[in-house]
């Protein structure tokens, strides 16, 4: 049995309990349990406050977690970072009152900076040869400057909304994060077995996210081009139809060229198109 740590509530619990669910483990949060068994893979999930994510992987309570690089950063225990999620996305960055002037991080020198990463920012103060004054507040860390309990911030950014809403502007961005599944790094050979089947269905669900199964009507004489065209994981597969001349072409294309891949191939002549979404791909 393998534990795995996620966040309870917040903005990382949908997505983690999501990507188990998409490869197929029967992970079951509706009872807001602290612990829950998945039903169908010997996995055991732990619901805890973001915060304590790292800490209970570095002490070996929960094998496995999933969070947002910038806690693990900022707890700096010995976890290793297993993979990188792809959500989650957003960045630690200093920020300053809009209608400063600001010519790099000299800025900073003397000033007194409110964050909630103390640890993070500290280090990058001292590898910038910086003396700041550390302000650790655990919210609202964006009305400081206009509390006056601070002169800038150091903070999580994603659209950089609330920034503007603050009269502030970012003006150094020293993390870039996402969730990320994070391991102690010292398993029993049955619990690397059950990451090691994770990690095989993460790798294929990933590969399959943003691709479609497409397949057409096309003349035979179209092949060639078509083919250019269709450059598919080996090669696009093709079956004659019951009609002369014509066969039937399938591959898979990436989201993104979708529409153009279409347009070009309706243009040599393809017909009866079909898109339809790609459940999983196992390379
Ligand atoms: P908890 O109650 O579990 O301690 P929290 O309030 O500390 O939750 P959340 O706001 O739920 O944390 O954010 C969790 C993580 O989501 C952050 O640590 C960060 O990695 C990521 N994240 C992504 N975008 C944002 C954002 N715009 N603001 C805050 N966090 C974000
Ligand atoms: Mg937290």
């Amino acid at each position: 049995m393998l534990r795995i740590a996620v966040q309870s509530k917040g903005r990382l619990n949908e997505e983690s309990t999501a990507l188990l669910r998409e490869i197929g483990i029967d992970v079951d949060d509706s009872k807001r349990k602290y612990i829950s068994k998945a039903s169908n893979f010997p996995v055991e999930m732990l619901y805890l406050r973001d915060d304590d994510i790292p800490g209970v992987v570095a002490n070996g309570s929960a094998d496995l977690g999933i969070v947002g690089l910038n806690e693990v950063m900022e707890k700096g225990y010995d976890v290793e970072i297993v993979e990188k999620l792809g959500f989650g996305g957003c960045r630690l960055s200093l920020a300053i009152p809009k209608a400063d002037e600001y010519e790099g991080v000299s800025y900073f020198d003397g000033k007194k900076i409110a964050t909630s990463y103390p640890a993070i920012l500290n280090k990058f103060l001292k590898e910038n040869n910086i003396k700041a004054t550390i302000e650790v507040i655990t919210g609202s860390v964006e009305i400081a400057p206009a509390a006056r309990i601070a002169d800038a911030i150091f903070d999580i950014v994603s659209s950089g909304s609330t920034l503007i809403a603050n009269n502030l502007k970012e003006v150094e961005i020293v993390l870039d994060s996402e969730a990320v599944l994070i391991g102690s790094g010292n398993l029993s050979p049955e619990n690397q077995e059950i990451l090691n089947e994770i990690m095989f269905r993460m790798e294929s669900a990933r590969i399959s996210r943003g691709k479609k199964y497409m397949l057409m009507n096309i003349p035979e004489d179209a092949i060639d081009k078509a083919i250019e065209i269709l450059p598919a994981m080996r090669s696009p597969t093709i079956m004659p139809l019951a009609a002369k001349g014509w066969c039937s072409l399938h591959s898979v294309v990436d989201n993104d060229s979708l529409w153009s891949k279409v347009h070009q191939l309706k243009a040599i002549g393809a017909e009866g198109i079909l898109i339809l979404n790609v459940e999983k791909i196992i390379l």
